[in-house]
């Protein structure tokens, strides 16, 4: 339970709950289950009541505790104080939160993955329970410290693995931020489930190791053969292993191997780009022989409509060519200055298939035109998926 160890050792104190004068409190007596003394027999008597006000999400209650004790001097058991186990059932005893706040809290938090803020103000809009935003962090703390406990629980974790023959463990170091002390995680990925996990301020082989024999301890518990370590090449991971765990094969982890594979990947990715800029040239000279013939309103070459228009036809329909040139041109010139995309979506292979895109639109006018069926309005920009 080194998760919860530790969560309790940061946690510190709580500034005790300043509730509002005018709360209005559903009171509840609770008293000490047994009536008689467990070592002499006699009546049990109240010697105390401990006052507990707690928020549920159905109003704030006030647990009235009857503290008992054995009223005879001469019982061992005279000095013991005995309190309703009742109240457990409701909160623990120095909490403000009943268990289904924290409940609805942890719920909220980790598996809708709401915001402190959010909570914060669902739990003081819904339920009018005013918390500050450390009291939450607090309380969500203690439902990370239930759930790794259960998580961890040995009969929980044995039923997890009833049929499982082997298993396969992962260890990595998380550092939330330069400097921070590193939090190292122990996984299994046959169940995907976290062991435990440890902060630990060096990444020394030693400190590493006590986490690998843990590991050890844990599969020799569960009975289980270990078939497999992952990490990456970390040297205190590569000799921990290899020491604590002889003989089971250390595979790479596939993230680190996949940024190995990665460069080459993105050099010949960045080859084949600059190969097909080399290729697709002129878009400026084709762009200024437009505006040239724009400004002449005298058709281009290229350009020229089919010999039975009429003149106006023709001239309407170079003005709707020449702006499907300079589109085209647009088009293209995205399309080569795209430049976003990482190894596995390398832009140079998106802008092979772009390009070839072009090129079958243009193939496709070529043929349109061919047949003498360009017309004038934009449907002789047929639909093109150039994606510039
Ligand atoms: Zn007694």
């Amino acid at each position: 339970m080194l998760v919860a160890h530790h969560s309790l050792n940061k946690e510190g104190p709580l500034m005790p709950y300043r509730w509002p004068e005018d709360t209005q409190f559903t009171r509840i007596a609770l008293a000490v289950e047994e009536q008689w003394c467990r070592t002499c027999g006699g009546a049990l008597t109240i010697c105390d009541h401990r006052h507990h006000r707690v928020f549920t999400l159905t109003g704030p209650l006030h647990l009235v505790c009857k503290l008992a004790h054995c009223p005879t001097r001469a019982c061992p058991a005279h000095p013991q104080t005995l309190s309703p186990e009742a109240e457990t059932a409701i909160a623990m005893p120095w909490w403000v939160l009943g268990w289904d706040v924290v409940c609805w809290l942890g719920q909220r938090r980790f598996a809708r993955h709401w915001s402190v803020g959010q909570i914060r103000a669902e739990l003081a809009d819904t339920y009018q329970i005013r918390l500050s935003a450390d009291a939450i962090e607090t309380y969500m703390h203690r439902y990370q410290q239930m759930l790794a406990a259960r998580r961890q629980a040995p009969d929980q974790l044995a039923a997890a693995y009833a049929d499982v023959e082997a298993v396969m463990l992962a260890i990595d170091g998380l550092q939330p931020e330069k400097g921070h002390e590193t939090l190292y995680v122990v996984r299994e990925l046959e169940r995907k489930r976290v062991w435990f996990a440890e902060p630990l301020l060096s990444s020394a082989t030693t400190e590493v190791q006590q986490l690998l024999v843990q590991a050890r301890v844990w599969a020799e518990r569960l009975g289980k053969r270990v078939r497999l370590w992952m990490s990456d090449k970390q040297d205190a991971f590569v000799r921990g292993i290899a020491a604590e765990f002889p003989g089971v094969p250390h595979r790479y982890c596939a993230n680190h191997f996949l940024r190995d594979v990665a460069k080459p990947v993105l050099e010949a990715d960045s080859h084949a780009k600059v190969q097909m800029r080399r290729t697709v040239r002129g878009l400026r000279t084709i762009e200024r022989e437009v505006f040239a013939a724009q400004r002449t309103s005298e058709p281009p070459a290229l350009l020229v409509p089919p010999c039975e228009a009429t003149p106006c036809d023709a001239v309407q329909a170079d003005e709707a060519s020449q702006d499907v040139v300079l589109d085209y041109c647009a088009a293209v010139r995205g399309i080569l200055n795209d430049d976003q995309g990482g190894p596995l979506h390398p832009p140079g292979l998106r802008m092979a298939e772009a390009l070839e895109d072009v090129h079958a639109s243009l193939q496709r006018n070529l043929e349109t035109k061919k047949g003498g069926l360009l017309t004038t309005d934009s449907g002789g920009w047929p639909a093109t998926s150039t994606g510039g």
